[in-house]
């Protein structure tokens, strides 16, 4: 046995106490900047790993590893990035970028105290829906609204306020399933309401409502097949047919439109996309729409329509636990006051700037950042300009698309190294200081710079650590 080698148990036996450890002048400071208990257990961790691998502690490093895992630790795991995928509205991205005005809102009332369900002007409690709802009637010229956490919980409240118990009649064409496990069946059974479905997959007709409803009928429900469509032979029955139907028999009709949007988007070059003005006109009772979708605010569900069915959601326990925050509520108001004013809402709301960019704007700051792309890349890949098509995203009519542009970065090795290229270009824009997330097409990757604001932001950080 060779004793000049210590032995794991020697090891063991010199490593440092975690108490002594803390005594070290460097980790003494540490815990002063971050707190001792989480630097404590770092060290903690730290030792176990050296006396599980009988590695000896060499106090350099010790204090180096320490300082990086309190680092990561700290470091905000939420955190902004760069959306180069070309979809707006993206759903992995947190959706629609929030307008200045409803930033410092959403920072006013963050601060401190605020008079969320205080009545200033009566003196005495009041309704957190009070500071969107008036808003949300100008703005659709409902009789009544309220909010929600988000789209699935508005759909959650409306089916289990008004149909618990009861059948809910769609039409098999818009038992969809929406990106994020929003699938219609599925929350019609937690809502406790029976799903009954009528026509076919594709051909719904008057007749199949009609003869559908009996005395269990609590509800009929359009769902906007946001994410879909079906083309070919196909048949639905229009919104103010099946009001009408609904109404013949004293039943609520309830629209849910996914997206919705409180204006008309062709005015911006963009797909038309159906309207809570347009469900009201129709005949609907009850409208449910996201807040973070087309209408570009915080993520929130907001339900428009008759008073008397408006107050029953309200009076739900479900309400209750659904209720939207104060943030939020802050964020909305201000975003729906943007709508008083359309003429002005491209160059103020985000998400309709980005929506509405026209190509030949996103292909010159493509052209302008190319070389700094090439230099990035440097002989790894090679960089180009093309043209693509982008999404509005969310759901939103998923056949409509946005010309676009985009860098494309095509590796330059040959067939089985390019794999590795592109995944390694990829995961190094993913690691900036600001990660950049692009999308994989056809074995290149694609920067659609649709949705690129802090030009000088990119360029700094590709330009301190290029890829090569
Ligand atoms: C997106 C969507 C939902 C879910 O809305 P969230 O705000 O994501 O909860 C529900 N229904 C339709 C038709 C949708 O498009």
């Amino acid at each position: 046995m060779n004793t000049d080698l210590p032995t794991s148990s020697d090891v063991r036996r010199t490593l440092p106490s975690v108490d002594q450890i803390l005594n070290w002048p460097i980790i003494h400071e540490l815990t002063k900047h971050h707190g001792r208990s989480l630097t404590k257990q770092i060290i903690s961790d730290e030792l176990s790993r050296l006396r599980a691998n009988s590695e000896p502690c060499d106090p350099d490093q010790f204090v180096e590893r320490v300082q990086q895992q309190l680092h990561a630790l700290l470091a905000p795991s939420l955190r902004k990035v760069f959306n180069l995928t070309g979809t707006v509205l993206h759903t992995n991205l947190g959706r629609a970028p929030l307008p200045e005005e409803a930033i410092s809102a959403m920072c006013d009332v963050a601060r401190g105290a605020s008079n969320l369900e205080f009545d200033l002007a009566k003196g005495k409690r009041g309704d957190r829906d009070s500071h969107v709802e008036d808003w949300l009637c100008r703005l659709t010229g409902a009789e009544a609204a309220t909010v929600v956490n988000n789209n699935a919980a508005a759909v959650l409240l409306t089916l289990n306020t008004l149909a618990k118990g009861k059948e809910v009649l769609v039409s098999r064409g818009e038992l969809v399933e929406i990106g994020g496990a929003f699938r219609v069946p599925d929350i019609m059974r937690r809502a406790q309401a029976k799903l009954h479905e009528v026509g076919t997959t594709n051909r719904t007709h008057l007749r199949d409502y009609a003869e559908a409803i009996s005395s269990k009928t609590g509800l009929l429900m359009t769902i906007h097949a946001s994410n879909y469509a079906i083309q070919g032979f196909t048949a639905s029955v229009p919104e103010a047919q099946i009001a009408q139907v609904a109404h013949e028999q004293g039943l609520p009709y309830a629209i849910d439109l996914g997206s919705g949007s409180l204006i008309d988007m062709r005015q911006w070059g963009l797909p038309y996309e159906p309207t809570p003005m347009d469900s009201i006109a129709n005949g609907a009772d009850l409208i449910t729409f996201s807040g973070d979708k087309l209408l570009g605010g915080p993520q929130a569900g907001i339900i428009v329509g008759k008073r008397a069915l408006i107050d029953k959601l309200k009076k739900n326990p479900l309400k209750r636990a659904l209720r939207c925050d104060k943030v939020t509520l802050a964020a909305l108001e201000a975003v729906l006051k943007l709508y008083a004013h359309p003429e002005n809402l491209a160059a103020r709301l985000p998400s309709l700037r980005w929506l509405s960019r026209p190509q030949h704007d996103i292909r010159q700051q493509v052209n302008r950042l190319l070389p700094l792309f090439q230099a990035w890349a440097g002989d790894v890949a090679q960089a180009s300009v093309i043209d693509v098509m982008g999404q509005i995203g969310s759901g939103s009519l998923p056949v409509e698309r946005l010309p676009s542009s985009a860098i494309a970065l095509q590796p330059t090795a040959g067939k089985r190294g390019a794999n590795k290229q592109l995944q390694r270009l990829q995961s190094a824009l993913m690691k900036l200081p600001v990660p950049v997330i692009g999308r994989l097409h056809d074995g290149r990757l694609l920067l659609d710079l649709r949705c690129l604001d802090e030009e000088q932001l990119l360029i700094d950080q590709l330009q301190a650590r290029p890829f090569t």
